[in-house]
């Protein structure tokens, strides 16, 4: 029997972490080397060593330079779009979040002291298909087969086990990290789960409240001293720690002190949770504002909610919490650690995912009781019904105000596998070819919109202006887009080859390379 062993891994912007399921059922976050249960999510590249975790983060001001973090803003990005020079080497974003990636397979080995095998990563539900692809990348190069990618909220759901519940409801995740800050509305029927609005600030975060209190000590030093203390890469970085440690403190005790030592020089500033919270007021109310948009775009009121899951370290701010409970009656649902949730659900998926294909291959690869204490589990594999976060479009002639217009064909928030059907006449008479163009965006104006491909098909001479033209859509449960165009009889077909990065030929010679690379 081979054995494989499969963990979940939430891929953060600013922290990642890995679970499993242990020997009694359970899924458990599994700590990293540094007895950390949380990673994070940033490089400093020495030399031929990628040292990836907390002490890569404490550089990140003094040796910026040698520093990667916040490669997930850019993964998805083909490489002449984004990628990083260190030693003799270019990286792009899926080889850096791979290097994060082995550190993590790496000392879950150690912990656990067997090979991992397998994954599920999270992705944000607002990925595209490029950013999903190139995340299958990243965990391919670092040694793992990737059994499925899903949706953070998804796996929060799951690990707050709605998905074994009898009734169906209606969900509110509302996940607020380090970086970015997101709202999902899921719907949970029948065990399965349904997308029906996603949006949020990916620039709004916990470090936006650290700033603030960054911000009142340098302004407090500089008038004690005259001085600023932010100009000092060291000093900067380590008040930005003390910022965060206090912002923390604050979440369980009415009040704390900063005190901060540069040069010779000190001060100390007490600061109160209630002028800490009158001071970063604005930021929640953005993330109220975003709650708002998003269930005018799920079209539902309030009272329509069954649960809201908090989702995100900074959801534990009191402030946080009683800005939810003052706009919506709904229970909020937190018996699970906030930012342990997301890779706890993907821990039970990857199990999930593993038993299915044991009864599938009649193989099996799980040890004896994991298989026994999941197949009673109700509920089962959970049956992810995911929507297009973007609208897909074609590029159409205004004939009325003689210029390019883009026509949705499957819009924003369809629940996928979505088709959809057309038929436009030729935009001038005797043309030789029908091009459509495939864009996406939710712009009207088509550069502002990115393309994502080009088809086109052979026309009949002399045919009038108008000639009807059939284009169809096909968006698959993997996130592929098949465009297909008719007409008099011809048939041209595309399946659209997004620009994700890696092409599959460069893959190889990327793991090849990432093996020169030494991950501590
Ligand atoms: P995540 O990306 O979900 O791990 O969220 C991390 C963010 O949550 C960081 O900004 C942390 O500083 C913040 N955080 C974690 N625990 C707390 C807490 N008890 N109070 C306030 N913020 C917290």
């Amino acid at each position: 029997m081979t054995h494989r062993k499969a963990v979940g891994i939430d891929l953060g912007t600013t922290f990642s972490a890995v679970a499993h399921i242990d020997a009694y059922g359970k899924p458990q976050i599994i700590p990293n080397a540094e007895s950390e249960r949380i990673t994070p999510s940033v490089i400093l590249f020495d030399g031929m060593t990628a040292i990836v975790g907390t002490l890569a983060k404490n550089s990140s001001v003094a040796e910026a330079e040698k520093i990667v973090d916040f490669v997930k803003r850019e993964i998805g990005k083909p490489k002449d779009e984004f990628s990083r020079e260190f030693g003799d080497r270019s990286y792009s974003a899926e080889e850096l979040s791979a290097l994060i990636l082995k550190k993590l397979k790496a000392d879950a080995e150690k912990y656990l002291k067997e090979p991992i095998t397998d994954a599920v990563i999270t992705v944000p539900a607002y990925f595209n298909d490029a950013e999903r692809t190139a995340t299958i990348t990243a965990g391919q190069l670092a040694g793992l087969n990737v059994l499925q990618i899903i949706n953070e909220p998804t796996a929060a759901a799951v690990a707050y086990g709605l998905d074994k519940l009898d009734q169906d409801q209606t969900v509110f995740v509302f996940d607020l990290g380090g970086g970015t800050f997101d709202v999902t509305i899921m719907r949970i029927e029948s065990h399965g789960i349904q997308m029906l609005a996603t949006n949020g600030d990916h620039r709004l975060g916990g470090k936006d409240w650290d700033d603030i209190l960054v911000n009142l000590i340098a302004e407090e030093f500089d008038r004690a001293h005259g001085e600023n203390p932010l100009l000092d890469l060291q000093s900067y970085q380590d008040l930005q720690s003390r910022a965060l440690a206090a912002k923390i403190q604050l979440s369980s005790r009415p009040r704390t002190a900063i005190i901060h030592n540069h040069n010779g020089k000190s001060v100390k500033v007490e600061i109160t949770r209630e002028d800490f919270e009158k001071r970063t007021r604005h930021l929640v109310e953005k993330c109220k504002m975003i709650c708002e948009i998003v269930m005018q775009e799920a079209k539902l009121k309030w009272t329509d909610l069954d649960k809201i899951l908090l989702v995100g370290g900074m959801t534990r701010m009191p402030m946080v919490r009683q800005m939810i409970e003052g706009f919506s009656p709904t229970p909020v649902v937190d018996d699970v650690n906030p930012d342990e949730a997301v890779a706890l659900g993907a821990a039970i998926q990857a199990v999930l995912l593993l038993l299915k294909e044991e009864e599938v291959s009649g193989e099996k690869v799980l040890p004896e009781n994991t298989r026994q204490q999941f197949s009673s589990r109700e509920g089962g594999l959970i049956q992810v019904t995911n929507i297009t976060s973007h609208t897909l479009g074609v590029v159409l002639w205004d004939e009325a105000h003689l210029e390019e217009y883009v026509f949705p064909m499957i819009r924003k928030m369809t629940a996928i596998p979505a088709t959809a059907k057309n038929s436009f006449g030729t935009a001038t008479a005797n043309m030789g070819k029908a091009v459509v163009r495939v864009v996406e965006g939710e712009s009207t104006l088509p550069a502002e919109c990115t393309p994502l491909g080009i088809c086109d098909v052979e026309l009949p001479a002399f045919l009038p202006k108008g000639s009807p033209v059939e284009l169809t859509y096909e968006y698959n449960a993997n996130q592929v887009l098949e465009v297909a165009v008719h007409a008099y009889g011809n048939e041209a077909k595309v399946t659209i080859q997004r620009n994700t990065g890696l092409a599959p030929a460069e893959i190889g010679s990327a793991t090849t390379a990432m093996d020169v690379v030494k991950v501590v």
